[in-house]
């Protein structure tokens, strides 16, 4: 049985990351007889470039046919002036609402070898172990109407929507207390309901779906507390459900707890378990080019796809066990770089990890 994957390398770092990422996935795909096949399109700013749109049709094709997708980043000063319906992140946000990307899971693992990276002292991250499980195709991101418009009295004013109807609220709350009960089974549900009523009905309904899960410990959390309880004390987190653009921010502070965003996975997936997979981080423009950027996140990233959109678990611990060896070894590009490490470029990290597999 062949199974199509689909390599959307994108902007800045994304084609220097996303070539390391290939080669661990054609080595496995060997190793372990996968049986997979590749295929690669344009997206954001590289897909403008040469299309004149940010998710050209024929790239929306090869991904409702893929199984699984790989993608680098988008995005960049170069195409910062272009109109919001233009940008490169555009071509993002269409590929997750077309393939109904509901649900975005972020991991945030600290590595041993790499507790001095964190900005916090190692007894408060050492041995975190977190996941963000972020609704990705609704909230204020999506919501109509939304724009600039003129008042009657001549000033501008931006507006959006924040809207999530009660099925959008359920089944990313499946999402999460599923991942609850395969892990420490402790589910921190993050709102703002002191304010916002859209979050009112997402906690109630939060607290309707406990009831299918109880042995799940459900807990709600302001987001500004969630915000102060990270840096203070991240480990009381097993895992945390929120809304779109609760859990963008929040995914961002988690991932500095582990010292870089460079080293962390995500996953979107719908229903079907066809998922998206993707580093954490953008398109790092200041770094691009230069062969300095860590891929690890990226293949942490085609690891997480192995485990849920390919099922295949055997393959996806080899990975992450590759990536703990060269840890061990002191291998470090410049993001991580500590004292005593050893600093190396984005494709010596990549052959690194093809020698430990
Ligand atoms: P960014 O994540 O690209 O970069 C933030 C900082 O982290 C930079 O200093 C960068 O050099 C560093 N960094 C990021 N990834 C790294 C890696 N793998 N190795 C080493 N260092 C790394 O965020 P930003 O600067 O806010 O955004 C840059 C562009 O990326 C913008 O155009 C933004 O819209 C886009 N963006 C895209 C995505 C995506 O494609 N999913 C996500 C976020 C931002």
């Amino acid at each position: 049985m062949s199974r199509n994957v689909l390599l959307l390398p994108g902007d800045g770092i994304g084609p220097e990351i996303v070539a390391e990422a290939e080669k661990v996935l054609h080595k496995v795909n060997d190793q372990f007889g996968l049986g997979l096949s590749f295929e690669s399109a344009l997206v954001g700013g590289a897909a403008i470039d040469e299309t004149d749109t940010p998710l050209p049709e024929e790239t929306l094709e090869k991904a409702r046919k893929a199984d699984a997708i790989l993608l680098g980043a988008v995005g960049g000063p170069k195409w910062d002036s272009l109109p919001m319906a233009k940008r490169p992140e555009k071509g993002l946000l269409g590929l997750r609402s077309n393939l109904e990307l509901f649900a975005n899971l972020r991991p945030a693992i600290l590595y041993p070898q790499l507790a001095s990276a964190s900005s916090l002292k190692p007894e408060v991250v050492s041995g975190l172990d977190i996941l963000i499980v972020r609704e990705l195709t609704g909230g204020i991101y999506f919501g109509q109407p939304r724009g600039v418009r003129e008042l009657e009295s001549g000033e501008r004013q931006g507006y959006n929507t924040y809207q999530y109807t009660e099925s959008e609220i359920r089944r990313i709350g499946r999402v999460a207390f599923e991942a609850a009960q395969q892990r420490g089974k402790k589910l921190c549900s993050v709102d703002k309901a002191n304010v916002l009523e859209v979050t009112v009905l997402w906690r109630e309904i939060m607290e309707d779906l406990k009831r299918e899960y109880p042995d799940v410990e459900l807990s709600h959390m302001y987001v500004d507390n969630a915000a102060m309880q990270l840096v203070r004390a991240p480990k009381q987190f097993d895992v945390i459900v929120t809304g779109n653009m609760f859990g963008d921010i929040l995914s961002d502070e988690a991932a500095m707890l582990t010292g870089s965003i460079g080293m962390l996975p995500s996953a979107s997936l719908n229903s079907d378990k066809q998922g998206m997979y993707e580093p954490c981080h953008g398109s790092a423009p200041d770094i691009a080019g230069q062969g300095i950027a860590n891929p690890l996140a990226t293949i942490l990233s085609a690891a997480m796809m192995l485990r849920y959109s390919l099922n295949e678990e055997k393959a996806a611990l080899a990975i992450e066990a590759a990536v703990s060896k060269v840890l061990d070894q002191g291998l470090r590009t410049a993001d991580i770089m500590s004292e005593g490490g050893q600093k190396v470029s984005t494709r010596d990290m990549g052959e690194a990890v093809l020698n430990a597999l």
